[in-house]
């Protein structure tokens, strides 16, 4: 089993969605791509899962089209240890996770995952060339 530590603006929300609300379609096509091939597992770790609890978040990706399993959230942590990175850290180590996994984020903050840190931007959400990477990290 393989997860994806996924966010969501940046990721899946682009400048180019119709609302901050509704992903763009071409980067859920991609996040497709990536779970057909992969078989990984979503993991939400989007600043959505403070403000959407996750039957919510699953109903919502059911809804935009992705083809998957949100199986969790990360933990919110508060005070100075609160970056994404140090909250995908906490979830790992509560959940004694040994598998392979990804960091889908736009942001920078994913210390100390960098080696598997897939970096997308907010004008593009997911690229071809993140997908490539992704599937490269998980079966590699
Ligand atoms: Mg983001």
């Amino acid at each position: 089993m393989s997860i994806i530590f996924l966010d969501i603006d940046g990721v899946l929300v682009t400048m180019n969605s119709v609302s901050p609300f509704v992903f763009d379609p071409k980067c859920v096509k991609k996040l497709n791509v990536i779970l057909k091939e992969t078989d990984a597992d979503i993991v939400v770790s989007s600043t959505w899962r403070v403000i959407e609890p996750i039957e919510r978040l699953i109903k919502k990706f059911k809804v935009e089209g992705v083809e998957g399993r949100i199986i969790s959230i990360t933990p919110v942590l508060n005070g100075d240890d609160n970056s994404r990175g140090n909250e995908i850290a906490k979830w790992i180590q509560e959940n004694n996770f040994k598998g392979k996994f990804i960091v889908i984020d736009d942001d920078s903050d994913i210390e100390p995952f960098e080696k598997v840190w897939v970096q997308t931007t907010w004008e593009n959400g997911l690229t071809d060339s993140n997908v490539e990477q992704a599937i490269h990290l998980l079966k590699g």
